[in-house]
């Protein structure tokens, strides 16, 4: 068993930020990341072991890069002197508060596990919990077809390697994230021929204020204008793919206007051959291990459920912090400030304060990238007319194969009241994915149903995964007696 002050689950830009502070500081640390390199989704990046050129260059469209490769060294720079313990490539499937402090139970994600059983195990005095977030899917009429992806998935492929998933793509959803992946592909020399965004740009013009939050962004959707301007891609504003049709795989998709409610508008149809659908409605926070700990969560301006901290990033255990997009999705850069705010607070806690570090200034820096992300929320919200488009036959919860219709008659004819009822009846959620993808909608469909908006008890029944990721049979066995 691994024992040290400070564990920290996830590398990406918070629990990277997280762990180089605080093993500075002289806290003993364990990094467990279910990624095989330092940098999550943000810094998602070639195998750098085959690669070995890949150093440094914006090649394949991160942004940041100098500011990864600091952290990344830092990190390295613990570990040669065994202040840092990095345990890749390893998913910690369970978390529990023991007596004094955390336990974590780790897996290996691929192939077999090299670990003595006991060493699979980290026990800490304090625990960071960095794990992201996923990709937010809505279920359209033909989105099971091959060659439909989540746009983060899609842009993945781009970045750890330069694959392009199609060669005809539309990028469909909303958020400033579909900017970022439709210019990926352009730049990979995909044809975009369209950008459709649920909802008119000039939203973000009602909240000006916090538009200029985070003026890094602003200049980041001046760079993908000028791309889409050079590669004539049209951006579809209150546009949505409401079909995916093709017998194989996608052939062609059915865009359409919205009206104020999103619902598809009539008689706007139009359609488009493509080989390539992104789909991307925002993202939702991974929070198997805040839950199986029991820690106090809320619902976010977005409708995500997010786990709740105070301004020092403390959760409602006083063993346990959260940063990074657990809090609620805000971008890299807010995360890279909460995981270094997380590791500031927990070295005070732990009497090892971190030398040069400001917690005021961190505290400012979160506040103002919080104005900006609530402003992103207010401009791309999921329209709450979307289930218009859904046919009572298309596919909500894809692991269990369960319809639109089955989830109407378990609310309608069964009188299913809330999403943990329909769950249960129906079995959307209950599959191998266990609601990651379906949970939103599910959540969605029975609120416009009930007519009663979902609180953070519902979501958290649709979050809750005692294990966090699948494991073997023989590492229960190795548990041993409890
Ligand atoms: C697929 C995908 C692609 C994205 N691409 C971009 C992009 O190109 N540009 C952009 O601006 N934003 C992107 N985002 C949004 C992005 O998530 C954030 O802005 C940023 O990476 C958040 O940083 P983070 O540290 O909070 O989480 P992440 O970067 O998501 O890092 C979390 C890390 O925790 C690990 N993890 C999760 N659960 C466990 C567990 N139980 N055990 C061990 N490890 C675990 C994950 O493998 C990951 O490495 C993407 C999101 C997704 C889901």
């Amino acid at each position: 068993m691994t024992d040290v002050d400070l564990a920290v689950v996830g590398a990406g830009p918070a629990g990277l930020s997280a762990a180089a502070a605080a093993s500075e500081s002289g806290l003993s640390v364990a990094l467990v990341d279910a990624g095989n390199q330092f940098g999550g989704q943000f810094w998602r990046h070639p195998d750098e072991a085959q690669l070995a050129a890949f150093d440094g260059d914006e090649s394949t469209g991160h942004h940041h890069w100098a500011r990864f490769r600091a952290l990344r060294d830092r990190a390295r720079r613990a570990a040669s002197r065994g202040r840092l313990r990095y345990l890749p490539g390893r998913h910690v499937w369970r978390a529990d508060e023991t007596g004094d402090g955390v336990r974590l139970r780790t897996t290996v994600v691929a192939g077999a596990d090299d670990l003595r059983p006991e060493a699979r195990a980290v026990s800490a005095r304090r625990l960071i919990v960095a794990t992201g977030a996923y990709d937010r899917q809505l279920p359209i009429p033909g989105w099971t077809t091959p060659g439909v992806m989540a746009a983060g998935g899609v842009q993945a492929l781009l970045k750890a390697h330069q694959v392009s998933a199609g060669s005809r793509a539309v990028v469909a959803g909303t958020g400033p994230f579909l900017m970022s992946v439709a210019a990926g592909l352009v730049n990979a020399g995909v044809e975009v021929v369209a950008i459709c965004e649920a909802n008119a740009l000039t939203r973000w013009a009602a909240t000006p204020w916090r538009a200029v939050q985070e003026p890094g962004k602003l200049i980041e959707g001046v760079e993908y204008a000028g791309a889409f301007v050079r590669h004539r891609v049209p951006l579809r504003t209150r546009t949505a793919v409401t079909r995916i049709e093709g017998a194989s795989r996608v052939e062609r998709v059915v865009m359409q206007k919205l009206d104020r409610d999103g619902a598809p508008r009539p008689g706007t149809e139009r359609t488009i051959d493509v080989d390539l659908v992104a789909l991307g409605w925002g993202f939702t926070p991974q929070l198997e291990l805040p839950i199986a700990l029991g820690l106090a969560t809320r619902v976010d301006v977005d409708g995500s459920l997010v786990v709740e901290v105070d301004a020092d990033q403390r959760t409602s255990s006083p063993r346990v912090y959260a940063a990074g997009e657990t809090t609620g999705i805000g971008g890299a850069v807010q995360s890279c400030a909460e995981g270094e705010l997380a590791a500031v607070t927990a070295c005070a806690d732990l009497g090892h304060p971190v030398p040069g570090a400001s917690a005021a200034r961190l505290r400012r820096r979160i506040a103002r990238g919080r104005r900006f992300a609530v402003g992103m929320h207010l401009a791309s919200p999921v329209p709450s007319g979307w289930d218009a488009w859904l046919e009572p036959s298309t596919i909500v919860c894809r692991c269990e194969e369960v319809t639109a219709a089955e989830i109407d008659e378990t609310v309608g004819a069964l009188g299913a009241d809330d999403a943990r009822d329909v769950r249960v009846t129906a079995r959307p959620g209950m599959g191998w994915c266990q609601g990651r993808v379906c949970g939103f909608p599910l959540s969605k469909l029975v609120e416009r149903r009930t007519g009663c908006g979902a609180r953070a008890g519902d979501l958290e029944s649709l979050a809750n995964r005692p294990l966090a990721s699948p494991i073997r049979l023989a590492e229960i066995a190795d548990l041993g007696p409890q």
